[in-house]
């Protein structure tokens, strides 16, 4: 399957020709500041099945501990990836766009979730990481 994401000023376009995996939702309050949000939704993606179309050259790079970094557009400041040592890893559920055939499947870190956060019902929370958490 293609599968596209794009920013929210729209000039970095991307497409996976393959499935996004593992998708997640971590509710650490790092993950709180680097998403904007009151968590993190993120799915894993196979960096040979990713390409992007466009606006590749407005993409800026935090890469914190661990090799770990996010790519994000220094237009408008949407966050579109997630990359280990400079390889793509992921990409923010967020800026995907169409149905992706995939939804959130563990919430992680719910222990340190935001106060005024509220969870929805029904969801599989982990008060931290998830036993089999990649
Ligand atoms: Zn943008
Ligand atoms: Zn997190």
């Amino acid at each position: 399957m293609k599968i596209t994401g794009e920013c929210f000023c729209g000039d970095i376009k991307y497409e996976v020709n393959g499935a996004l995996r593992d998708a997640r939702s971590c509710h650490c309050s790092r993950c709180r500041k680097a998403f904007s949000a009151q968590a993190s939704a993120y799915a894993l993606v196979d960096a040979e099945t990713f390409t992007w179309l466009s606006g590749k050259g407005l993409l800026t790079s935090y890469v914190g501990s661990h090799g770990f970094g996010l790519q994000f557009c220094s237009q408008c400041g949407s966050t579109l990836c997630g990359i280990y040592n400079d390889v793509i890893h992921g990409v923010t559920l967020g800026c995907v766009n169409d149905d992706p055939k995939i939804e959130l499947g563990r919430h992680i870190y719910v222990g340190s979730k935001a106060s005024w956060e509220v969870m929805p019902e029904g969801v599989t929370q982990f008060l931290e990481g998830a036993p089999e958490n990649t």
